[in-house]
């Protein structure tokens, strides 16, 4: 048993555990209002029967959350898992309202998913799931209602298959906007695949651009690790490798690989496509998913799935900006240890929020139906990411050189809050920004 799998995570503890200190740096709210942002609006649970190639029937779970609608519909992915927990879709729910809140884009948040292994799972079992899931949620989602995406095991073919089922069961209107990544060909935005991958560079490179590392001010020359090589892994391999830097390790399911020169991420695909992994590619060292995230590099981007470093490893780590590229990967007592070993840290909340910035381009492209260029999608991609960055970096500074002061006293939290990290500050725009809407809107009745 490794040490992570020894400890027990408990996502929504751990939301609030963010909430809590990200509270410290937002000015006075009114204390009810801050219950009402802590929890979710709405929780569907749906268990349903589907058919198997085998002839047999099996029943399957699913779950869709929307926290908070405040700025618009529900917004977020839904993934298909074997460890799914209905704990997690809420604390991922509350992830994707910040998201949008801090992106500025007019939807709430929320997320879905299905307990089932896609591994084990053929293509037609996978369409009989996501279709009588669809169905299940019925008119908890809709163009204006809840907007679901891709996210862990789930991707454009699913989005189809989601876009099909509603449209069958809602004829005679335009019901392209109700789920974003699509394919291409079936009202897809450009670039929505690459959002995710290519969003974690411009944040990157922007926040290198700020100069805390002194010698390190652009992507070009920084060693990079990657934990996990599916969508947003790959992409961002393959854009940090465009702009001059060396991916010198990365990882998929199967374990870990490292070469000190670096490797081409077109070889590295090549290579798992013939072979399932990139483990066993040539002129590699094969590393553990363990010796990844400890590799000696300048930046970490764990792109792989939620609580990989937390107190038994953060120890250990020995990057100097991690970029997460996934949602969670850290726990709040790895975000302590490592701002105390002064590590930066970019949140998943602003790390990881080109995908959803992407996907309100392809809602507004479906409602208007037109299909922007792909230099459009990516210029306006470029620009959320970094206006993201300055808007964190800026109110993070604030506090940094005193012209701003936490609220809370600092011994509850066993913290020096004149010290913030990335993740509070990021937080604490967001939830300020979803407070201040819902009292212009006005509490109803
Ligand atoms: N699943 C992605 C996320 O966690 C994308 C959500 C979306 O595009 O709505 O941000």
């Amino acid at each position: 048993m490794t040490e992570k799998q020894a400890q027990t995570f408990d996502p929504i503890e751990m939301s609030s555990q963010q909430f809590e200190l990200a509270s410290c740096y937002i000015g006075e709210l009114r204390t009810g209002l801050i219950d009402f942002l802590k929890h979710p609006k709405r929780i569907s649970i749906v268990n349903f029967p589907v058919e198997m190639d085998d002839g047999s029937v099996q029943s399957f779970q699913g779950y869709r959350v929307i926290h908070n609608t405040v700025f618009g519909p529900g917004k977020g992915g839904i993934r298909f898992h074997p460890d799914l927990t209905m704990d997690e879709v809420i604390s991922l729910a509350k992830l994707m309202t910040w998201k949008c809140a801090l992106v500025n884009i007019p939807f709430g948040g929320a997320k879905g998913g299905v307990i089932c292994d896609t591994k084990l799972l053929s293509e037609s079992e996978l369409r009989r799931i996501t279709r009588r899931f669809t169905s299940e949620l019925a008119a908890n989602i809709g163009p204006n209602i809840d907007i679901p995406a891709p996210d862990m095991y789930t991707n454009e073919q699913t989005m189809a298959w989601i876009f099909d089922t509603y449209d069958v069961l809602h004829p005679g209107k335009n019901n392209r906007p109700v789920v974003t990544g699509k394919p291409i060909e079936m009202g897809g935005s450009f670039g929505r695949h690459e959002a995710t991958g290519n969003g974690v560079y411009h944040l990157t490179e922007r926040f290198l651009s700020k100069g805390l590392l002194a010698d390190q001010q652009t992507v070009a020359g920084a060693r990079v690790a990657i934990q996990g090589f599916g969508n947003v892994g790959a992409v961002s391999a393959t854009t940090f490798h465009k702009n001059g830097a060396l991916i010198i390790a990365v990882s998929d399911s199967q374990g870990g690989i490292y070469r000190q020169s670096g490797f081409d991420p077109a070889e590295l695909l090549a290579f798992k496509a013939e072979h399932g992994t990139v483990v066993g590619m040539p002129d590699s060292l094969t590393l553990t998913n363990d010796d990844l995230l400890q590799v000696d590099c300048d930046i970490l981007i764990p792109a792989a799935s939620s609580h990989q470093i937390h107190q038994n490893n953060a120890h250990n780590i020995n990057a100097r900006v991690i970029v997460e590229a996934a949602n969670s990967p850290l726990t709040p007592e790895a975000d302590k240890i490592l701002s105390e070993r002064g590590i930066y840290v970019l949140p998943d909340i602003i790390a990881n929020a080109g995908g959803v910035t992407v996907s309100y381009f392809e809602w507004v492209q479906n409602q208007i139906n037109q299909q922007w260029d792909l230099d459009e999608v990516n210029t306006r991609l470029q620009k959320t990411m970094h206006r993201v960055l300055d808007l964190v970096f800026s109110r993070w500074q604030g506090f940094v050189v005193g012209e701003k002061t936490a609220t809370n006293d600092t011994d509850s939290k066993n913290i020096d809050l004149n010290k913030p990290v990335f993740r509070s500050i990021a937080l604490s725009i967001a939830i300020e920004r979803v407070a201040k809407a819902t009292l212009i809107r006005g509490i109803w009745p």
